[in-house]
């Protein structure tokens, strides 16, 4: 292990696509060099040629690769990595895979195996975060066993409510009833869902609020007991509650809100003992209200929006608080949001085609370029993409000084993207651009089934 306070000399990045080359890049320029792991589907990746060592850890499916605790601690031993970077999904929010690296002496970087084990359950987490003092939608409080139990639940705080699995993530396990009649029914389908996607068929209930926008502060803090947020990200607009669009900042907060909101992120925070970097998700209601609905415990998909705005790498802020070094910038005066920045994920699925998953081989991938555009992606032309993994290929961010001119960004740099050989999300971007619900800044967590008709 390294001394206390000095950076790694080599990070292994547990995780695979666009994410282990946005590591491995941060990773470079601080001098640190990087293993790459990968399952025998991925040997052709651009993270693995690019990494500085590389280990392949199974075959394609993820149970015996990308999630595999042995073998991933193994090739961290074998290749001499002094930390972990895990990325997002996967293994990143796994107590017990923090747990294992501590027990190897190989740092997570990431925060304590309690912190991840207390927000992992979301049942759990939103009693915590009321001990804090940050209001949470109400909700039952735990655990909800039985249809009638649910019933007196939803009588007491009035229809619609949501069904929701405490383990849950990607808007799988979660059902909403807005009537008595489809109660049961929809409580066992949440049921159901839950254990096949989580292996636990634990639910709770919430009010489902109708339309709220979904607002999330990035939040940072290291061993030193400074504590900040990086504003906001606004990621309302959904598909069957997975974010398509993202940007910072929203269009629904005045300053006093902001602050407000960012207040209660960064006391939750402070109240958990919380290190490293984590995102505090709310639902803002149309009266203003904001609510509590989880804490992701990681670096999240969408975190480039932030980047932009704030000028600040969250990747290496990750090493350096897992290095037991001071974040930089460590005061909440230092942060300044600067213009706006509009986040597209660019997925293998095909819109006209209820977002069918699109597997295949990229013939040509030309990314959009110019001023203010970002794309991160592992894609190359030839690459083929494997059926085993998520859908996301390429998150393209374009940053404006205000919004009008970040919309005119997008418009042209999506214009301006080229894959081809198999389908994308481009399409269905360019059509949320064109609406003008979205260019008045009006997103609600129901925009693309309202406004964008049978998508
Ligand atoms: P997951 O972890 O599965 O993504 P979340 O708890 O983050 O689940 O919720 C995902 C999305 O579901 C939110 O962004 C929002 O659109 C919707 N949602 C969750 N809870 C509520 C609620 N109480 N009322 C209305 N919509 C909700």
């Amino acid at each position: 292990m390294s001394p206390v306070g000095a950076l790694f000399d080599r990070i292994l990045v547990a995780n695979r696509g666009e994410v282990a080359l946005r590591v491995i890049r941060t990773a470079r320029e601080m001098g640190i060099e990087t293993v790459a792991i990968y399952s025998q589907a991925d040997a052709d990746s651009l993270p693995v040629r690019m990494a500085d060592h590389r280990v392949c850890i199974g075959p394609a499916p993820s149970v015996h690769s990308y999630l595999s605790v042995p073998n991933i601690i193994g090739a961290a031993r074998n290749s001499g990595a002094q930390a972990i970077h895990p990325g997002y999904g996967f293994l990143a929010e796994n107590a017990d895979f923090a747990r294992a690296c501590a027990e190897e002496g190989i740092v997570f970087i990431g925060p304590s195996p309690e912190a991840i084990e207390r927000m992992g359950n979301k049942a759990a987490a939103r009693s915590s975060v009321a001990q804090a003092g940050v209001p949470t939608v109400p909700g039952s409080d735990g655990p909800v066993k039985t249809a009638a139990e649910a019933l007196a639940f939803a009588e007491r705080v009035g229809f619609p409510v949501l069904i929701k699995a405490s383990a849950g993530g990607g808007g799988k396990g979660m059902r909403i009833a807005e009537s008595a009649d489809v109660l049961e029914a929809r409580f066992t389908a949440a049921k159901t869902e839950a254990a096949a996607a989580f292996g636990d068929d634990t639910v709770y209930l919430e009010k489902y609020l109708t339309r709220p926008r979904h607002i999330e502060f990035q939040v940072l803090a290291d061993t030193h007991g400074n504590a900040i947020h990086l504003f906001e990200r606004d990621c309302s607009i959904q598909r069957r509650h997975q974010k398509l669009i993202e940007e910072a900042p929203s269009s629904a907060l005045s300053p006093e809100m902001r602050e407000a909101m960012g207040a209660a992120a960064v006391s939750l925070v402070r109240a958990m003992g919380y290190e490293n970097a984590g995102t505090v998700e709310f639902l803002l209601d149309g009266d203003g209200s904001f609510y509590f609905m989880e804490m992701n415990t990681r670096i999240q998909v969408e975190h480039p929006v932030t980047e932009q705005i704030c000028g600040i790498d969250i990747v290496r802020e990750q090493i350096r608080i897992a290095a037991g070094l001071k974040m930089q910038p460590a005061k909440q005066s230092e942060v300044e949001l600067r213009g706006h920045a509009i986040e597209f994920r660019i997925n293998a699925e095909d819109p006209a085609n209820a977002f069918r998953p699109s597997p295949g081989t990229v013939e040509a991938f030309n990314p959009s370029g110019g001023p203010g555009v970002r794309v991160d992606s592992h894609l190359y032309s030839g690459y083929q993409v494997p059926p085993y993994y998520d859908s996301l290929l390429a998150k393209l961010v374009v940053w404006g000084p205000s919004r009008q001119d970040a919309l005119a960004r997008a418009k042209r740099a999506l214009g301006e993207f080229v894959v081809t050989g198999i389908k994308t999300t481009v399409p269905f971007h360019q059509r949320v651009l064109e609406t003008e619900a979205f260019g008045r800044g009006e997103a609600y967590t129901d925009f693309v089934d309202t406004e964008m008709g049978d998508v």
